[in-house]
C-alpha cells in the first residue's frame, strides 16, 4: 500500500501545501491544500475523504475538488468525520452561503457527498483497507488515524498536543511509520500549548512513550514555513542528547510533499 504525501506544512506558501494523504488511489486523509497537486483524473478515483477535524489546513480543498469531479463521477463521494467535524461542514462550509450543499445536489437521492460519522477507537474497513480512528486532543473535536498496510500501520496523529490514550493504542499495534505533528517551535511554546499543538520539547515527552523495542521511522509533519529550520534544529538537539548526554535513538525524519511512503 502506498501513502503520497500531498501536503503536510502547518501554512501555504510556495512549495507548502497543507495537510492531505493520498492512501492507495481511493481513499484521501484530510483534504488540505495539497489536493490541488492532483490531476483531475486522480481526483475523480478518490470515493472515500476521512477527515482528523474541521480546521481550514485539512479542508480548504474539499468543496473545490467535489465541484472539480462532480461531472465525472457517477456516486457521492463519502466524507468520513466525527459527528462535530460533519455538523461544522454542513453549518459553516456546505450551507448554500460559503459553497452549496453537496449532500443535495444535484438531487438527493443522488448527491455529490454523503456524510458518514465515525467514533474514536472504532475500526473502519474502507475499500478493503483496515483503518482506526485514534484519539487526538485538540482545540475542536478531533482524531488520528492508523492504517493497515501489508508490513505494518501507517500512523497519523493529526492534531494534537500531548495525548496519553494515544500511546496507549499505538504501542500495541507493529507500527511501520509515524507521522506525527509538530506545529510550533519552543519559541512558541505557550502558543502551541494554548492552540494545542505541539512543539519540541512536548514532542520529546510524547516519543519518550515509545519503548526502546518498537524502533520505527518518525515524520515530523505541520511545521510552520517560517519556522520549520528551526524546529528541525531543536529536534536534532533532543534527539542527539538525552540530559544524561545519551543518544535516544529514535528516528527522526521531515515529512516532504511529494513523498511516497511504502507500508
Ligand atoms: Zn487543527
Ligand atoms: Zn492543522
Amino acid at each position: 500500500m502506498k501513502v503520497r504525501v500531498l501536503g503536510c506544512s502547518g501554512a501555504i506558501a510556495k512549495d507548502c501545501r497543507t495537510t492531505s494523504f493520498l492512501i492507495g488511489d481511493r481513499i484521501l486523509i484530510d483534504a488540505g491544500t495539497g489536493v490541488g497537486d492532483l490531476t483531475l483524473e486522480e481526483m475523480g478515483r478518490i470515493d472515500h475523504v476521512l477527515l482528523t477535524h474541521s480546521h481550514l489546513d485539512h479542508i480548504a480543498a474539499l468543496p473545490l475538488m467535489l465541484d472539480a469531479v462532480s461531472s465525472l463521477r457517477r456516486s457521492p463521494v463519502q466524507i468520513h468525520a466525527l459527528p462535530a467535524t460533519i455538523e461544522a461542514l454542513q453549518s459553516h462550509v456546505f450551507n448554500n452561503v460559503i459553497w452549496p450543499d453537496f449532500s443535495a445536489i444535484p438531487s438527493q437521492d443522488s448527491p455529490f457527498l454523503q456524510y458518514q460519522s465515525f467514533g474514536t477507537g472504532q475500526l473502519l474497513t474502507i475499500d478493503g483497507t483496515e483503518i482506526e480512528v485514534l484519539p487526538a486532543r485538540h482545540t475542536v473535536p478531533a482524531v488520528g488515524f492508523a492504517v493497515r498496510g501489508r508490513k505494518g500501520w501507517w500512523v497519523f496523529s493529526g492534531d494534537t498536543e500531548r495525548n496519553q490514550p494515544f500511546w496507549e493504542r499505538v504501542n500495541a499495534l507493529p507500527v511501520t511509520y509515524l507521522v506525527i505533528e509538530t506545529a510550533f517551535s519552543n519559541r512558541e511554546r505557550d502558543l502551541a500549548h494554548r492552540s494545542l499543538h505541539l512543539s519540541p520539547d512536548t514532542l520529546a515527552q510524547e516519543l519518550a512513550n515509545i519503548p526502546p523495542s518498537n524502533r520505527y521511522p518518525i515524520y515530523i509533519t505541520h511545521t510552520k514555513p517560517s519556522e520549520t529550520g528551526l524546529i528541525m534544529d531543536e529536534i536534532r538537539q533532543f534527539d542527539r542528547l538525552t540530559p544524561t548526554g545519551q543518544n535516544t535513538g529514535h528516528d527522526i525524519r521531515w515529512l516532504r510533499a511529494g513523498q511516497v511512503l511504502e507500508v
